[in-house]
């Protein structure tokens, strides 16, 4: 172990803590790590006493250039020195009430603080005085379960997942993330307690989704989510999409498998967490907009549509941000289907200037999304799809450098009509504009204001605007 401890932020913590007469370990995560080989910058520390106390010589001995924190309510202190970051943390016994996942806490030894920790893996402890510097302290053997990929809770899973119901989001989290399995009774107990998760904060829910979401195969995360029974309880939208219905010997896809071969597909391409949001909601609106009809089949009309509502409702119900980010996996689920829709036609000029005009910056992210969309069994038809959606992209390229579409705003605006006509705001000038708009788009006339203006004069005209 010791060859880990290099750094000398170890040295220091060690000779302070020797000082004091302090036992001091370096615990959790950061320990985890170092077996997966991840490094870390966050290094948890441990000590039996005050770890406000072993801060504060710490950051002294550090001197300048060093940042210290004190929480004296949470009884911990944060030294920040360049980029690393050490939290410091008297060693605590806990014990919970059934209505909050914040503990009563107290003053405790190793052993207690170990106890209280979520996984196996995440309880491993360093020791860092002099005399047993670079000691592994492992009680649940929790060194076996990292060489095996296992997560296991250190005490009986029941208690540790209904005490602190977030361990059980975290439990999937780290399984999803490192690639690790959680061990069957471990498993058995998060979906025994699902429902506890509902004394968890929303926020604490979707930034343990978002690292599912941001992790190299986040299906994995989903498909845990729906076993243990989770998914339901968070995620309802999500959960609907699950099944396949026949009728007259016809059936459709499981939608939320489909969604999730998406998402993975998708997260091959892109890190961004909002387009992997738009992946896993592209679809959200399916559930409700099903129909059977004997001569089409299975349809889901307009769920594209349904999706962009769905997204602002479940956006408020998670608190999440309402801002940009939300706007743009609205426009990513109402537009999902477009260059789809155009792959399967002939590509006309119009339909991509107007795919680049709606899309906006966001083109390439859409493009991005609605090629990991193209799922099928029948992989001859998948081939067809793709080889199309590249003459889409080929087009796209082509119109973007010729008309410059991207960000086009027509040249004749809401209050030039209305000056023009003398009209206050109403139908008709949104009517004016919109086929303004159109004609652009359509190749009518150029996108240029004299040609806009005696377009509009004539369309006014024919509309009885003007004599
Ligand atoms: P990450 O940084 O990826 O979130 P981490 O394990 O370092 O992983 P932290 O939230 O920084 O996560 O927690 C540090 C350590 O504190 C964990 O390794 C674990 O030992 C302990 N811990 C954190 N949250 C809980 C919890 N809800 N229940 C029990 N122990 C926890």
């Amino acid at each position: 172990m010791k060859e880990f401890l290099k750094d000398k932020i170890f040295q220091i913590i060690s000779d302070c803590a020797d000082r004091q007469g302090k036992e001091c370990y370096v615990i959790g995560g950061y320990v985890r790590d170092i077996f997966l080989q991840r490094p870390s910058k966050d290094i948890d520390v441990v000590t039996v006493g005050s770890g406000i106390e072993l801060a504060q010589e710490v950051a002294k001995v550090l001197g300048k250039h060093t940042h210290l924190s004190v929480f004296k309510n949470f009884g911990t202190a944060q030294v920040k020195s360049g980029n690393i970051e050490v939290e410091f943390v008297g060693a605590r016994k806990e014990s919970y009430r059934a209505d909050s996942r914040n503990p009563i806490v107290e003053d405790g030894t190793l052993e207690d603080d170990q106890n209280r920790r979520d996984f196996t893996v995440n309880a491993l402890a360093i020791c860092l005085n002099k005399d047993r510097f670079g000691e592994l302290v492992d009680p649940f053997n929790g060194q076996f379960d990292m060489e095996n990929k296992i997560l296991r809770t250190p005490l009986n899973p029941d208690v540790t997942f209904s005490d602190d119901p977030l361990r059980m989001m975290r439990g999937i989290r780290f399984a999803t993330q490192l690639g690790f399995y959680l061990e069957e009774n471990t498993f058995n107990a998060i979906a025994k307690n699902r429902e506890r998760i509902k004394i968890i904060s929303q926020e604490r829910i979707v930034d343990e989704v978002n690292k599912i979401l941001l992790s190299a195969k986040p299906s994995r995360g989903f498909v845990l989510l729906d076993k243990s029974g989770l998914l339901e309880l968070i995620f309802p939208e999500l959960a609907a999409l699950k099944g396949i219905e026949t009728k007259e010997g016809r059936g459709h896809k499981d939608n939320f498998e489909h969604t999730i071969t998406v998402l993975d597909r998708l997260s091959e391409k892109s890190d961004n967490l909002w387009l992997r949001w738009a992946a896993l909601l592209h679809d959200i609106g399916k559930a409700r907009t099903k129909r059977y009809d004997s001569k089409l089949g299975w349809t889901f009309y307009n769920h594209n549509v349904v999706g962009e509502r769905m997204v602002q409702k479940l956006f408020v119900r998670m608190k999440m941000p309402q801002n940009e980010k939300m706007k743009f996996v609205q426009k990513m689920v109402s537009l999902h289907m477009r260059p789809i829709v155009l792959s399967e036609e002939e590509v006309t000029d119009s339909a991509v200037r107007r795919l680049l005009f709606d899309a906006g910056d966001d083109i390439d992210d859409l493009m991005t999304l609605c090629e990991a969309d193209i799922t099928s069994k029948n992989k001859e038809k998948e081939k067809r799809f793709l080889a199309n959606f590249q003459l889409v992209r080929e087009k796209l390229k082509i119109i973007e450098e010729k008309d410059r579409i991207r960000n086009f705003q027509p040249p004749i605006d809401g209050q030039e009509i209305m000056a023009t006509f003398n009209l206050s705001p109403c139908n008709l000038v949104g009517e004016l504009k919109m086929a303004i708009k159109d004609a652009i788009l359509d190749g009518v006339i150029p996108n240029e204001h004299e040609a806009a203006h005696q377009f509009m004069m004539q369309k006014a005209k024919e509309m009885g605007i003007v004599s």
